[in-house]
This record gives structure tokens, sequence and C-alpha cells, in this order.
């Protein structure tokens, strides 16, 4: 009823509320004289919305939907929102903005399959873990006529078009989340809207053909998600003039390569591998010498090889017509299987013991043999190259032999740097194939998907650069939604009082300081050749103690207090993943190969100086030349990720998984929750909601609106002219403020505008 609305303030909070009333995860108490409901929350956390019956003194009693009644101290009560509200798409139209009713909200709307909510400028998608009927031609034409206005990835992928357009500015959809909440299907989403809209020329096609490829080398089946993936990626696509599709590129981003040596019970190694065992067609088996998946030591080991609902041999044949989209000629795509298939068989390679000194060698079985066979190489070359390394002692080069698991580790590590190169050298000829055409418009859309914040039982290395990856893209999410827009009000002279955020410097700090940072630390421990993980962990609980980010912990653990939260990380195993040593011997016999995937992937090593290379070793045992370590090359990455992205207008989803099993229909809060507050989703409803986010200079909205004036104006000047825009179209004062150089609106205010205008 009218009376029941009333008492709800629909009108925006008052922005001088004290800073611990404005903090978001506060569950303020408010008076519940008059209302209808509240939240309350039930001892396993959950929030249950309670009907007010009667209140005296500090307590209420409360009604739950099953009947129960409760008497209840007015303090453990959250405001709930009327009715009408339910179910808003924009968080932003909450009068009442908690967490239990942002929950609600999200929920309420996820049980009727509106997967997609605006949190101010972001878009929270909610993984529905099944198909939802939003996608497609029709919506896509709907959400380009602007005929349904519905949050949608559509929708602010149309607004990055526009914006690129209209700003003549590059734009960047940011997509993030944990694994499994969506973000790879987000990314293609999107992708399906920019081929719609941009393409015409045929490139659109084979951009969206890079997915697949991409996915089978690069994702893999984890405990977490059937389709993870395992490396980050930032596809950048460029626009010509006309604003059609003209050319793309891809940068990849820490595949992680131990996958393909080892992988936990449950999961699975790069999808290729089990998609070329099934579906390779006979004539490819019998040059490969392919066998099943079982037969193959490296996929064995985490006993699963299959994946319910995917057919790996037609996911074969659909990756060798995406190839072919991408101009990988046959013969190349041979050679690519042919090193997947040594990979496979160099898995099988074992050893015996040859001496008492517990050496080893190769044992010369169809393994070696058929591995010789796929690289070109020669197969006595080879069991050396597995079975001693060269070094020098002085001015003499002597030939040590190796023990069992020196031999394994070579062995493995060949392995490893087949295949990251394989990949690398993939997404380069991709990028080749999808430069035609390319010409420097200076337009792009990037579209960066890339893992979230990982927290698991033990947290290792690759752990390490995920989460420190996501404290430099939190921080240009803070910058860019918060800290940014503050200081332009203070700077324009607005009435705004300033909210406070978390600020994550002192984290990122934590790993970059140098030389007492985390990062400058591992490095230094990398190159020390008596350092292991246990002298790397205790010189940083040595150095970095009074940091209050870190903790050391007991044996080789320390702890992170990253913005999402703590993280313990278990240093073993930290230096070696850093080092990422490819013995020379293994170099040289990769270019000694007369097939041409070998020597491209010998010379990249060579001559990339960002490739960690060791030579012949002295008798220190110190590396010869010691290159770029995993963790600095990250670093390099990220810095050239955070200035490409600060260089243009970012556009941001967070991705949400609404339960642990990949099962629709089932939402659990707290999982929920913990991902809202991880992202600043709640942060940044409240900012938006209490600040301008639209904003135009007065000469800019003077030249953009003026035409729409039905009275002259006395004064020509450009804030003048705008103020009697603003009059004419009854924007209320609170809706705008008047700053020294630009206007700064409230979302939404300046849509009637841009209507009439583009009636006109
Ligand atoms: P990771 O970090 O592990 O790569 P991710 O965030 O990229 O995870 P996705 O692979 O995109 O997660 O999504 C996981 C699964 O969730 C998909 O394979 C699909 O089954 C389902 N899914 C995600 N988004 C949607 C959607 N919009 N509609 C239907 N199903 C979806
Ligand atoms: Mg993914």
């Amino acid at each position: 009823t009218d009376e029941d609305l009333e008492t709800v303030p629909l009108s925006f909070p008052s922005i001088s509320m004290s800073s611990r009333e404005r903090r978001w995860s506060d569950t303020t108490p408010y008076s519940s004289k008059k209302k209808l409901q509240s939240w309350f929350q039930l001892p396993n956390g959950n929030w249950e919305l309670g009907k007010m019956i009667s209140t005296s003194g500090n307590e209420s009693i409360i009604s739950l939907s099953d009947g129960k009644v409760l008497k209840v101290k007015e303090e453990s009560l959250v405001p709930a929102n009327p009715d009408i509200l339910d179910g808003v798409d924009d968080l932003m139209q909450l009068s009442y903005l908690n967490e239990p009713s942002v929950l609600y909200n999200l929920q309420y709307r996820y049980n009727q399959n509106m997967i997609y909510t605006k949190a101010g400028p972001v878009l929270v998608a909610i993984n529905p873990f099944k198909k939802v009927p939003l996608y497609g031609n029709d919506y896509i034409e709907a959400y380009k006529r602007k005929a349904i206005e519905s949050p949608h990835v559509y929708a602010i992928t149309d607004t990055a078009i526009r914006e690129m357009i209209r700003d003549e500015v590059n734009q960047s959809i940011i997509i993030s989340g944990e694994s499994g909440a969506g973000k790879t299907e987000t990314a293609k989403i999107a992708m399906q809207y920019l081929a719609a809209l941009g393409g015409g020329s045929g490139i659109e096609y084979e951009i969206l053909k890079t997915n697949p490829i991409l996915e089978a080398f690069g994702n893999a089946k984890t405990l977490r998600n059937d389709n993870s993936s395992r490396f980050g990626k930032l596809i950048e696509i460029h626009f010509s003039e006309t604003g059609k599709i003209s050319g793309a590129n891809i940068q990849t981003f820490l595949l992680e390569k131990s996958r393909v040596v080892q992988c936990n019970e449950g999961e699975r190694s790069y999808h290729i591998f089990y998609q070329l065992c099934a579906g390779a067609p006979p004539s490819l088996r019998g040059k490969l010498n392919l066998q099943n998946a079982e037969d193959y030591k490296y996929l064995r080991q985490s006993n699963c090889y299959s994946i319910t609902g995917i057919n790996d041999a037609e996911e074969f044949r659909s990756v060798m017509e995406a190839l072919d989209v991408v101009h990988i000629s046959k013969e190349d795509q041979e050679n690519v299987f042919a090193m997947l298939a040594a990979v496979l068989w160099l898995g099988n390679i074992s050893f015996v013991v040859i001496d008492n000194e517990n050496h080893v060698q190769a044992v010369e079985d169809e393994g070696l043999f058929h591995v010789a066979k796929l690289i070109g190489c020669d197969i006595e070359d080879l069991k050396l190259t597995l079975s001693t390394r060269k070094m020098k002692v002085g001015n003499d080069n002597i030939v040590q032999k190796l023990t069992l698991s020196q031999a394994i580790d070579a062995r493995d590590a060949l392995a490893k740097s087949i295949y990251a190169c394989l990949f690398d050298w993939l997404v380069e000829q991709i990028n080749k194939s999808l430069a035609v055409g390319k010409r420097r418009t200076g337009r792009s859309i990037s579209i960066l998907d890339i893992y979230g914040f990982e927290s698991f039982n033990r947290n290792s290395f690759e752990q390490f650069c995920i989460n420190y990856a996501n404290e430099r893209l939190q921080q240009h999410f803070n910058r860019h939604l918060f800290k940014l827009e503050q200081e332009e009000y203070i700077q324009d002279g607005i009435d705004w009082a300033k909210v406070e955020f978390e600020d994550n410097q002192d984290c990122l700090n934590l790993f970059e300081k140098r030389p007492l940072g985390l990062l400058s630390l591992l490095d230094e421990e990398s190159t020390f050749p008596n350092g292991t993980d246990l002298t790397f962990a205790n010189k940083l609980k040595q150095h970095l103690n009074s940091n209050s980010c870190f903790k050391g912990e007991r044996d080789q653990a320390f702890t992170v207090h990253h913005y999402a939260g703590q993280v313990t990380y278990d240093t073993t195993g930290f230096l070696e993943k850093n080092r990422d040593l490819l013995h020379l011997d293994s170099i040289q016999l990769l270019s000694s190969c007369t097939c041409p995937l070998p020597q491209i992937f010998a010379s990249h090593m060579l001559t990339q100086s960002d490739k960690p290379v060791v030579g012949p070793l002295h008798k220190s045992g110190g590396a010869d030349s010691q290159k770029l370590s995993v963790a600095t090359k990250f670093k390099g990455q990220l810095f050239l990720l955070m200035q490409r992205l600060e260089s243009t207008t970012p556009h941001f989803i967070r991705c949400i998984k609404p339960n642990n099993l990949q099962s629709p229909e089932s939402y659990e809060q707290g999982l929920v929750l913990q991902q809202l507050r991880c992202c600043g989703v709640l942060e940044v409803v409240r900012i938006s909601r209490s600040g301008f986010p639209t904003r135009m200079s007065h000469q800019k909205f003077a030249r953009r609106y003026g035409f729409l004036l039905l009275d002259n104006v006395a004064s020509q000047d450009p804030l003048s002219v705008s103020v009697a825009i603003l009059h004419q179209f009854n924007i209320l004062p609170e809706m705008y403020q008047v700053g020294y150089t630009k206007l700064f609106f409230r979302t939404g205010q300046i849509g009637v505008l841009e209507d009439t205008r583009n009636r006109t």
C-alpha cells in the first residue's frame, strides 16, 4: 500500500552519514517500528525475511516463512526493501542497501533466469549452469535497437562499441571471477555481439574460431570446472573507421604447464590430448603411433579420461576445422599433432639404474623410439640428453650422469617446454592470421578473461602469481571506480562526501618492493645455487615480518593478507617453478631436430631474452646464463597489461558462481556473498549511488544538446547553455552537480537527453 512505501526513504541516502554507517558490510541497526519486514540471520548464516509482528522496547517479534515466531533483539534485524523493489535490475535502486537485500535481489532474479544484474556501472553475472534463453540473433538485434533494457553482456558490449565511436577512445571489457564462475563463456558472449555488430569482412568468423582452439590447448577439466582455462587471455579486437572489425590480437598469460606432466586425481590434462587420442583419423594415428589415452602415463595418473556430456572425438574435428579457418596449414597441423604425441610418449620413457651410485639411463623402449621419431632426432642423442648433463669444471667439459629423480625432471622439463612453446607458437600463428587487413585506426575493444582470486587448502606458486595479478587488477578497478572518481569531484569543486574504499597498495608493495618484497626475494633466492624453498621461506620471515600484509607461518609457509582475504602459501616448489629451467642440453637436442617445430622452439628459447636458459654448469652449480624468472616475466606482462588497460575506458563484468557443484538451481548465500565481497561489488553500488558517475564538460554538453533548446539563451557561454538545457529538461537538482569545468550526473540522467537528441 502507499502507506507502507512512505516509511521507506526512496531518495538517495544522505551523504553526511558517518563513515561507519557508510561501510557496506555494516548491518546498521535501525528502528523497525512501522517496518513490515526485516532480515534476520539464521544460525546457519543464511538470511531470512521476517514479518514484523510487534515491537516493544528494543525487542521485536517476527514470524518466519515456516511459521515460526521469534522474539529477537532489534539490533539483530536488518532492513528489508518493500516488495515493490523485488528483483530490481540495478542494485542501485534498492532503498536499503545491505548484504541480505543484495543477496535476495540477485537470487530473486536468478530464480527467473535473469542472471544479469547491474551494480551501478558493474555488470554482475551469475552462472546459470544451464542453457538460458537470453542469447542469439533475436536478442542481439533487440539490444542493438535498444528494444530491451535489462542488463546483459550484450548491453555492456553495446555501450563499449558506442563509447569507442563517440569518444574515440579504446575500450576494455574486464571479466573476473572465480574458477567456474563463467568468465570464458561471458567473454564468448561479448565476442558474439561484437562479431554481429562489427562483422562483415569475414574476419569476425576467424576471431570466433580462435576460442575452440585456445580452449582445446589451454583448458582442462579441474575439480572446479570441467572447462577451466589454465591461462589468462587478452583479446584486442580492432575496428576500422566505419566501426567494422578489421583484425585482432591475442595475448596470453602464464599457462599452467605443470599440468602436462602432473595433475590431480579426478582432473585432466589439456583437452587436446584426449581429443587427439579419441578423434585422430586412422592415417594420423598411424603416423603418430597414437595409442588410447589410457596408454599414456601422463594421462593415466589422474585416473580421469572423459567429461560428462563431452565427446572428445567430435571436439577434435571442430578443432581441426577451426585450425583450417585461422589458416594453419594441414602440414603445420600435422606438425602440431606430432608435438602432442611426442609429449605423450615422453611421459612413457622410463629409466634403469646402471651403477651403484644410482645413476640411470633411459630405457630403449617404444617411448624413446617414438619420441625420437616424432621430433626428428637421433635416438642416442635423446637417450644421452635424458640421462646426462654436460658440465664445465674449470676449463674442462665433463659429462655428469643423472640420478633417477634428475632424469625424470629433465624428461618432464622437456615435455613441459615443448608444450608451452607449442601453445605460444599457435597463438603467434593465430595472431598472424588475424592481423590480415588490420589497419591502424587506433580503435579497439579488448576483452580480458583472467583467472580470479584463488584460495585453496594448499596454495602454491601458481596461486601466488594469480593472486598477485588479481591485486593489480583490483587496484585498477579501485582506481577507476573510486579514486579517480573522487579526485575528479574534488578537483572540480563539487559537493560530495568522500567515500572510503579498501586500498590495496600495501599488499602490492609487499609483492613489488625492491629489494625487500616477495618477488625480489624470490628471484634472489632462485639465483642462489644453494637456495632452497626453506631458505626462501626463512628469508621472507626475516625481512617481511614487520609488514602488516605478511605473516610467517610454521614450516615453509607464509600468509599474505590479500584484498579478498588471507591466503597461506606453501613455498614447496617455488624456486624450481620460478626458475623454470630447461637445460642447455635439451635445447641443443631440440635445435638438432630435423622437424621444423622443435627447431623453432629451440631458437626461441635461445634468442628470446625472457626465456631462462641454463648453460653448462660451473663447479659451483651456478647457471651460466640465467635469464628472466617466471615471476619477473609475469610481472612485466602484468605491467604492460595495466598500461594498456589504463589507456582504455573499462567496463567491468563480475562473474559469480552460485554453488560449488556446477549445478543449476542451487544458490548458496554464503558462497555468493563471499564473492561479492571479494570483487568489491557491494562497495561499488554504494559509491555509485551516492556519486555522479556520468560527467561531461560544459563545452561538450552545450555542443551536444544545445540545439535542443527551445528558447534563446541570453549568454552563449557553455555554462549558461548547459544550465538552460538542464532546466528545459527538468533534471532535478539532486540529480546533478555543476563543477568548475564539468557537469556531473547521477546514473540514468543523461538518457532522456540522448533519446531526444537521437530522435531529432
Ligand atoms: P575458469 O577460471 O576455471 O576458466 P570460468 O570463469 O572461465 O572458469 P567458464 O568456463 O566460463 O568459467 O564457465 C564454467 C561453466 O559454466 C561453463 O562450461 C558452462 O557450463 C557454465 N556457464 C557459464 N556461463 C554460462 C552461461 N551464460 N550460460 C550457460 N552456462 C554457463
Ligand atoms: Mg575460463
